[in-house]
């Protein structure tokens, strides 16, 4: 459409994952689309508020001005601050709802959400059953936004780090991480940094 703004991609936070001893050190890439819609992905764990809010403000947006949160799965490293926008419509995983109210959405059998032209939230299980991925237009390259569908970069060359961080259908996960590469010239992975898909 004349005059429609490209939307613009935005990382607030990189996403990182470490074993410890007995346990692991993680959090996720959170994400920010600029449009309008402003849209904000996979929003960290619950003690992340005020880190979010500060990212937001820098880049211009208030919690209420986001109109979109979507969380590519139901893990707590990426719901944890879904509170802080009430204006928004929340999808998480398969589940898309307004305040108390739930929309039927088919992701099981395919169907996409289309938020615009140049952005869908697409189904893409493994990690879990229920994963969905972001794909965006910028106009110049197509970005997707996929939470725990990659873990990071380097899982690219060894499955063990994907399957390690948990995946329920690793047959699943292999089907989508194939079909993203297809599609995307740039992934944001659940917990690295952005990365250009060698094509
Ligand atoms: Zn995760």
């Amino acid at each position: 459409m004349e005059g429609e703004k490209n939307p613009q991609i935005i990382i607030l936070f990189d996403g990182y994952s470490k074993d410890e001893e007995s346990s692991m050190l993680a959090n996720c890439t959170c994400t920010l689309i600029k449009g309008p819609p402003n849209i904000i992905i996979d929003t960290m764990t619950a003690w992340d508020g005020n880190r979010i809010k500060e990212a937001l403000s820098h880049n211009g947006i208030n919690c209420n001005d986001i109109n979109f949160v979507i969380c590519s799965h139901g893990h707590s490293d990426h719901i944890g601050c879904n509170y802080l926008f009430p204006k928004a419509t929340h999808i998480v995983g398969f589940c898309v709802s307004f305040e108390n109210r739930f929309y039927a959405i088919n992701f099981k059998s395919g169907e996409e959400y289309i938020i615009s032209d140049k952005i869908r939230v697409i189904p893409t299980p493994g990690h879990t059953l229920q994963d969905v991925s972001v794909i965006v237009d910028t106009g110049n390259s197509v970005i997707a936004i996929t939470g725990d569908l990659f873990e990071n970069e380097e899982d690219l060359s060894d499955d063990n780090i994907w399957k390690s961080a948990g995946s329920d259908s690793e047959h699943l996960q292999i089907i989508n991480r194939k079909k993203i590469l297809e599609i995307a010239d740039y992934i944001v992975p659940g917990h690295g940094p952005m990365f250009k898909v060698q094509k």
